[in-house]
């Protein structure tokens, strides 16, 4: 049974205020059930229509957390049931998150993702633009959603003094948003092979894929 140890072993090395997303994308039912059996609650998905699928065949006490890159078009799917989105990456994106929820009547936990790579290829704001739009006021229309939070992704290295600097910035900029957005307590950083660098620059929020599950194929 290695997923369940696996799952034992990273749990017992998390300070108790860190919560653990085990990210099960391209995962099979049975290997989700088995860390579910092993008492995981928070599974993380990066595709809508593959979270919904497994949303709909799996015990109805998960929750689901969407990880990856949202498309507009997409989110009414995930809308009834999703517990909380990481990756918004625009104001547009914000806009159908709210009004999906607000159909569903519902309010939809979100976090805004902050680009603090040096890859080109992550998505996210930049401190400027997201300061500029938090200080607009416009979050205060979105009565759908709620700030819970920043998440981010350092660039895939192994170069430890660089991803560790990456994370300072994400937590820096964390801090500073806190003054005005008063529900956030997420930080959601750190993945397979950098969340314990991730916990000692502040991460309250870990989200493990291949760690627990296995690599990819
Ligand atoms: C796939 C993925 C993870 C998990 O990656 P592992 O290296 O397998 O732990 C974490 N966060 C995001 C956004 C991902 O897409």
């Amino acid at each position: 049974m290695p997923i369940a140890e696996n799952l034992k072993k990273i749990k017992s090395s998390l300070p108790p205020h860190v919560a653990l997303v085990a990210v099960s994308k391209t995962k099979s039912n049975p290997d989700i059930l088995e860390a579910y059996t092993a008492g995981q609650r928070i599974f993380g998905e990066n595709k809508i229509q593959e979270m919904t699928r497994k949303w709909s065949d799996l015990p109805k006490d998960i929750e689901w957390h969407m990880i990856g890159h949202v498309q507009s078009n997409k989110v009414k799917y995930m809308a009834p049931f999703v517990s909380l989105v990481h990756g918004v990456d625009s104001l547009k994106l914000l806009k159908e998150i709210n009004k999906q929820a607000g159909k569903q009547k519902r309010n939809i936990p979100c976090l805004l993702q902050i680009h603090i790579a040096e890859e080109e290829s992550k998505f996210g704001f930049n401190e400027k633009e997201l300061l500029q739009m938090v200080h607009s006021g416009i979050f205060k229309t979105l009565e759908h959603i709620t700030i819970k939070g920043l998440m981010g992704m350092a660039t895939f290295t192994d170069d430890e003094t660089q991803i560790r600097k990456e994370f300072k910035n994400l937590k820096s900029v964390y801090q500073k948003l806190k003054e005005t957005l008063k529900h956030m307590t997420i930080l959601s950083m750190g993945m397979s092979g950098d969340y314990k660098i991730a916990i000692e620059e502040g991460s309250t929020m870990v989200r493990i894929g291949s760690s627990i599950f296995g690599v990819r194929t």
